[in-house]
């Protein structure tokens, strides 16, 4: 009986390899083979499993001698049940190397379809229906995904054994040299359709293009990054459960209200005389209605000061009837200076008068007292003032300095 070496071949050792060489080839190749790591490649599951299925026999000591001495065969008629691929990668480097989640037992799964869906804070205030047309693959209804005329299963292609790979074994001298290609017979499907039996409907390929129309409902209170999700309407294909179609939001930004949580805040403008003997104003508010607003009786606002309107932000998702608040920041504007100089003098008498100062530190004349006048700051001038000081001093060594020009240009 003639050995076999197939399993030896797909890990591309030699078939006297020690259990290191073993599970150090199996390591190596396993991590570039993983289907995670190969997600355009439909091939990337056959070609793991078959890797797999080939360390699970040899780096186990019992599968091993009896597949040595007996071939796949002896396997199967000693009863060892196969394990799966993913099982023998997690047992070999622990879970999470790859979001290696699905169910190990189930089928492959395909990609999701990831989409931003751009939505208006009026859309996320009083929530939205749209449609949207998705085009995907679906498995062709003529042949039943088999993509034959006859009905039949495709053929497993002899060439590579329906893995789809094929192993080549060069020897050279002493050394043994593997390669892995794409079965050039079956273009990596593992299958193989006749020409005159392909199926008319879909050629073969066993899907066919679709076109369906989603509802995509956004719901009031949605939020940023939220996602609404179509499981299984992704591209189907045979022997694999779909992925899921995903609509991520987007909010657009508001010209008016900004979004904190499930509160808007908005900025209003009011002047002095408002803020010290009250106000009212009125703003249109994102379902259209139009809200006027008092300011408390007896109060004074200043520049900077928050107010909460209850029940006047964004509806809160999944709890019917119930929002966040509207918070208003306040700016004051204060009158120009010949707006009131003719009447300094009613100003002072009607304001309360300032807090005492200490007479003391007010008489100008003696040598350890100075009078100084403010001027308006510019950051900006202060900025190029230093800027012009870093060059004067020397120009040539910018970067002890930190270099002024470049750290503008970096900003830029
Ligand atoms: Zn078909
Ligand atoms: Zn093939």
């Amino acid at each position: 009986m003639v050995k076999e070496t197939e399993f030896y071949e797909r890990l591309g050792v030699a078939p006297d390899a020690t259990n290191e060489e073993i599970k150090k080839a199996y390591r190596k190749m396993a991590l570039n083979l993983h289907p995670d790591r190969n997600p355009g490649d439909k091939t990337a599951e056959e070609k793991f499993k078959a890797l797999g299925e080939a360390y699970d026999v040899l780096g186990d000591e019992k599968k091993r001698k009896l597949y040595d001495r007996y071939g796949k065969k002896g396997l199967e008629e000693g009863g060892f049940e196969q394990r799966n691929a993913r099982d023998i990668f997690r047992d070999l480097f622990g879970a999470g190397v790859f979001d290696d989640d699905e169910d190990a037992s189930g089928p492959r799964r395909g990609d999701d379809s990831v989409n931003p869906l751009n939505v208006t804070l009026e859309d996320l205030y009083n929530g939205k229906t749209s449609h949207i047309a998705i085009t995907r693959n679906i498995l062709c209804s003529k042949c039943h995904g088999n993509g034959t005329k006859s009905g039949k299963t495709p053929q497993k292609c002899k060439s590579c054994n329906g893995r789809g790979i094929r192993v080549t074994t060069r020897k050279m001298g002493i050394f043994q040299q593997t390669e892995q290609t794409y079965c050039p017979d079956c273009h990596g499907r593992g299958e193989i359709i006749e020409e005159k039996d392909k199926c008319p409907a879909c050629n073969g390929k066993q899907v066919v293009s679709d076109r369906k129309i989603l509802e995509l409902v956004v719901e009031p209170g949605m939020k940023d990054n939220q996602r609404i999700t179509f499981a299984g309407e992704s591209d189907q294909a045979p022997n694999m459960e779909p992925g899921d179609v995903i609509f991520v939001i987007r909010t657009k930004e508001h010209n008016r209200f900004k979004r904190s949580g499930n509160d808007l805040v908005m900025m209003h403008s009011i002047t002095l005389v408002e803020a010290l003997t009250g106000f009212q104003f009125s703003f249109q508010h994102l379902d259209k209605r139009n809200i006027i607003v008092k300011s408390a009786p007896q109060q004074v606002v200043k520049p900077g000061d928050v107010m909460a309107i209850p029940d006047m932000g964004m509806p809160i998702y999944g709890r019917p009837f119930t929002w966040g608040r509207m918070l208003v920041k306040f700016d004051v504007i204060f009158p120009l200076y010949n707006e009131v100089s003719s009447k300094i003098d009613e100003i002072r008498k009607c304001l309360p008068a300032p807090a005492k100062t200490d007479d003391t530190l007010m008489t100008d004349g003696d040598s350890k007292t100075e009078t100084v006048t403010l001027e308006s700051y510019d950051p900006n001038a202060d900025r190029q003032q230093r800027q012009r000081e870093a060059y004067e001093e020397d120009d040539s060594d910018d970067e002890r300095h930190g270099g002024p020009q470049r750290v503008q240009c970096a900003q830029q």
